[in-house]
């Protein structure tokens, strides 16, 4: 379900771009485009989009997104998730304090186990942002999202932290209003140049957008609740584990989102937590649990 205002990149939107209109300065609500990028037509103009969709953007994919395989459910019309491995390519992320292990090796290996869960249980279709060593950009990971149509988006983290006592698992979710000063520092350096992503203010198309977003923040917190209810006395969790702050890639996924962080690698326990196929199973198994009974929840939800 999509609300007016949102921004459709090409390939759900093709050709229906008002390219007479292309103005790459332009601002429309949700704004979720990388710098630059051109962009056309919008909401509010008195013609009803196709598809009830507002505005239809051109954006040019990086190569791996063409790449992005979806493992299928054992029944056909089953909702889809997308799974984001952080960092990847140039931006290994995180250093272990064994000075061995990259947080992009970690997310990877997280978000693989996940998938195979999932697909051995077949209740919901999977697919990853990224499944090898691959840099992409916050936009390249919600933008698989938002062109797959993804009905949960799950972005896998490691934590680093001065204090190397530091451990636990957090989960944060999407929220215009940071939890804690530490959760808004955590999104603006994560978010980078690419920004928060946020709309014109004060217009229609703003206000639109916002309500959107309002839904999708609450969405957000419920699967982020729904993670931590499943990961409680199987993965060990941060003193107040639900966090949340303005983070672009889940925004900008346009579906429920929720960024997961697996644990501390600055931590020596926890790195060899994350190490551990054991450890890395209880974890996946909290989450692939969380994502079925969320997708479920919401298909009947929608059925009623
Ligand atoms: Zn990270």
């Amino acid at each position: 379900m999509r609300e007016p205002g949102y921004v459709q990149v090409a390939g759900e939107g093709g050709s229906r771009g008002r390219s007479g209109r292309l103005a790459g300065a332009a601002l429309v609500g949700g704004l979720c485009l990388a710098a630059g990028v051109a962009f056309a037509g919008g909401v509010g103009d008195g013609s009803p989009a196709r598809g009830g969709i507002g505005s239809v953007q051109t954006l040019a994919l990086a190569a791996p997104v063409e790449d992005v395989v979806i493992t299928e459910a054992r029944a056909p019309g089953r909702p889809l998730v997308i799974i984001d491995p952080g960092h990847g390519g140039a931006d290994p992320g995180a250093k272990g304090v064994s000075g061995n292990v990259r947080e992009s090796d970690i997310t990877l290996q997280l978000a693989r186990e996940l998938r195979q869960a999932l697909a051995e249980r077949g209740r919901v279709r999977v697919g990853l942002t990224r499944d090898g060593d691959l840099t992409l950009t916050l936009d390249d990971r919600s933008g698989i999202a938002r062109r797959l149509g993804a009905d949960l988006f799950l972005s896998i983290h490691a934590d680093s932290a001065a204090n190397p006592l530091a451990r636990g698992a957090t989960v944060y979710s999407l929220s215009d209003v940071a939890s804690d000063p530490d959760a808004a520092r955590f999104a603006a350096a994560l978010n980078g140049a690419e920004g928060i992503g946020t709309g014109a203010g004060g217009s229609a198309q703003a206000l639109l957008a916002d309500l959107a977003v309002r839904d999708q923040m609450d969405a957000s917190a419920d699967f982020a609740v729904r993670v931590l209810n499943k990961a409680a006395g199987r993965v060990a969790l941060r003193p107040e584990p639900h966090r949340f702050a303005a983070f672009r890639v889940l925004r900008c996924a346009e579906a429920p989102a929720v960024l997961f962080e697996a644990g501390y690698l600055s931590n020596v326990e926890d790195e060899a937590m994350l190490l551990s196929k054991e450890a890395r199973a209880r974890i996946v198994g909290a989450l692939a649990q969380a994502i079925e009974v969320e997708l479920a929840s919401r298909a009947a939800a929608r059925s009623r």
